[in-house]
């Protein structure tokens, strides 16, 4: 029995208190510090499911997706696939581990090697992964994947600068697609692409889903993207979670402070989608010296004294997840 095998009423990927701190060198005579980027995270992912990560920059979402990918060893916490405890893998399960769980970045050009064509960059994960197939049977491979993700025959021998920032975004996605993850962890994947080509990458990862079985974590300051992709929202602040529960509840009832903030801030087309509360004011506190008690109280307008000196630990509440001493008043 393998760990991949899935188990009845196991999720398929469940961060357990993930936390992420690093060091740093505050510069001669001073102190070194550490700054928290990821403190204390836990959710679980289903099969098939998107899970959307949200925030400002700096909240920790990237740090979160960087963990999960095992591109960084979290300080403490967790990680578990099917059940399984990832840092009690063999590490010929700990390889395997990488490629069910694969990763698109932001910038698709940034991640695709300049030098290489089209047909080598796909070809290099499963040379890597799968050495029992032949150079025929890699190949076919490369060529099913490209024409998952919409990408021409022709194009197996051409070079990333050749193609449009959506066309290097398909490449990315059968990249991380060819070697049939159950997960992936998506960064930001379209945010630097033109509107209309972020729809069509956006349908094309719901296709793909479908057709896969893959789960997603999907990480994105866009509130309009989440909206569209994600089953479930988790909202991060500082490091730690703020809400997370149904996205359409969410979006219709946002709970936390600062949720509602965040869906106040967002550009809206729809008036009768308009959250009603005060939008974002002030910056995201430093996560080297983040503030006592709820780290959003100097930004939440229902702060009181206890929410400076009391930090407000996640609690159910009308079937969500909430961190915040007032949800029952704020409600
Ligand atoms: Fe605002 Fe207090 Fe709730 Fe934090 S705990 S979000 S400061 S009301």
């Amino acid at each position: 029995m393998s760990f991949l095998d899935t188990k009845p009423g196991v999720p398929l990927l469940e961060s357990d208190n993930l936390v992420r701190h690093y060091d740093v060198n505050r510069g001669f005579g001073k102190p070194g510090a550490t700054v928290k980027a990821l403190d204390g995270v836990s959710f679980t992912l289903e099969a098939k499911k998107t899970l959307a990560v949200v925030g400002e920059s700096g909240c920790g979402k990237s740090t979160l997706g960087r963990q999960l990918t095992l591109i960084e060893k979290p300080s403490a916490g967790e990680l578990k696939i099917n059940g399984n405890t990832v840092g009690n893998l063999s590490d010929k399960e700990a390889k395997l581990f990488r490629r069910t769980v694969q990763m698109i970045f932001q910038n698709p050009y940034g991640s695709l090697n300049p030098r290489k064509k089209v047909g080598q960059i796909l070809a290099e994960p499963v040379l890597l992964n799968m050495d029992h197939l032949g150079r025929k049977e890699r190949e076919e491979r490369v060529r099913e994947t490209m024409a998952k993700v919409g990408l021409r025959p022709e194009f197996f021998q051409r070079y990333p600068h050749m193609f449009s920032g959506g066309q290097r975004q398909r490449i990315a996605i059968a990249r991380a697609l060819i070697l049939e993850p159950k997960v992936i962890v998506a960064d930001e994947p379209v945010s630097a692409l033109d509107v209309s080509v972020q729809a069509q990458v956006l349908n094309l990862m719901m296709d793909l889903q479908e057709e896969m079985n893959v789960a997603y974590v999907f990480i994105s300051h866009d509130l309009s993207v989440v909206r569209h992709i994600a089953d479930d929202v988790m909202v991060m602040y500082l490091g730690r979670v703020a809400e997370k529960g149904p996205t359409e509840e969410i979006f219709a009832k946002p709970l936390h402070p600062y949720t509602r903030a965040l869906l106040a801030s967002a550009p809206k087309i729809d008036p009768a989608h308009r959250v009603k509360a005060e939008p974002l004011t002030g910056e995201l506190p430093s996560p080297i010296n983040p503030p006592s008690g709820c780290a959003f109280h100097k930004r939440c307008p229902f702060a009181t004294e206890e929410c400076a000196k009391v930090r407000p630990e996640l609690r159910s509440f009308e079937g969500r997840e909430v961190a915040c001493h007032r949800v029952e008043e704020i409600a």
